[in-house]
């Protein structure tokens, strides 16, 4: 049989927690639960120059307003030893080496122009630099460690929720970054020691990540460990279908919250978004004997400011999704 479900909510304190965490989360928190699984929380603060203060604090408040428990916890900057480890095994096997080209650098090297945040890197500094501290030197500021890839690196996995997935990730992304820390903490090898060394048997996130998850399967492989199940759901944009941000109005949890809006309704709205009931408000609990994740859309969850009204005054006609 199946070992027991592990499941994990890892949040970034880089900004409030807003209704787009937290319907990722809301989804996670049901997964396991309603495995009877266990639910880990990782704060995920390694980075540093877009990390805010009392971030992780309100985020952990905020949760636990809207009625999240979980089971153990985390902070990633208390791991940093952990990642070292996975850095020297992996220097060990000549699979990672330091690199001193900024994003600049590796931009000017594209052979085709590249849609996206993806860049190809092309081994630049394969060979280059002995030392961490010799490509620092060369650089004048903190180098990056880069995975090494080689031909036939291809990764092939069943997203629980998007369906099959294929990248060949030594033709697509080249030598991919791992951290730009000497420690290896950062968040694309942190993410992988850490659902390893916990256990985590499902990994529950936004699709924003559904392609940083090959290179991190290579890692899983590289380290000798076994790679989880991954349930990647749509993210919440605007009506624009960008990404959720200030521009589309006010989605902290926080801001609800000090409005005096129930938890109940909050969820409720997310809820009706995944499919689920009719918008009334609702808690977790309730839920579990109701998510059918099946019923989940493909598509992102747009966000009209009306809907953020709806939310905010309470008032549940003319709702529309
Ligand atoms: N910390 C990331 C975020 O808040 C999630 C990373 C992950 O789930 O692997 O977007």
């Amino acid at each position: 049989m199946t070992s027991r479900y592990v499941g994990r909510l890892a949040p970034s304190p880089t900004g409030a927690l807003h209704l787009g965490n937290v319907r990722t989360f809301m989804v996670a928190w049901l997964r396991a639960r309603s495995r009877g699984g266990k639910l880990l929380f990782r704060m995920e603060d390694l980075d540093h120059p877009r990390d805010k203060p009392g971030a992780a604090a309100a985020a952990v408040d905020d949760l636990r307003w809207l009625g999240f428990d979980w089971d153990e916890e985390c902070t990633q900057s208390e791991r940093r030893p952990l990642y070292a480890a996975a850095i020297r095994s992996l220097r060990g096997q000549g699979r990672v080496y330091p690199c001193a080209c900024s994003r600049k650098d590796v931009e000017n090297a594209q052979s085709a122009p590249h849609a996206g945040e993806q860049l190809f890197y092309p081994g630049t500094c394969r060979g280059r630099f002995a030392t961490w501290e010799d490509a620092a030197a060369f650089a004048g500021r903190t180098p990056c460690w880069r995975f090494r890839t080689e031909p036939g690196d291809v990764v092939s996995f069943t997203d629980l929720f998007a369906g099959p997935q294929r990248m060949d990730v030594a033709a697509t992304l080249g030598d991919f970054p791992l951290a730009r820390d000497r420690d290896g903490a950062g968040y694309t090898l942190a993410a992988v020691v850490d659902d390893a060394a916990t256990g985590v048997t499902e990994v529950v996130r936004g699709d924003d990540l559904l392609a940083a998850t090959p290179p991190q399967i290579l890692l899983y492989r590289a380290l000798g460990l076994e790679p989880p199940a991954f349930f990647h759901v749509p993210l919440v944009t605007g009506m624009d279908g960008r990404r959720l941000a200030k521009r589309h109005g006010d989605t902290r949890v926080a801001s609800y919250r000090a409005a005096g809006v129930a938890p109940e309704r909050v969820l409720g709205f997310l809820a009706r978004s995944c499919g689920w009931g009719d918008g009334s408000p609702t808690t977790l609990r309730e839920l579990l004997g109701a998510c059918d994740f099946a019923a989940i859309p493909h598509a992102p969850f747009r966000v009209s400011e009306q809907l953020i009204c709806d939310i905010m005054y309470a008032k549940q006609s003319g709702v529309k999704t």
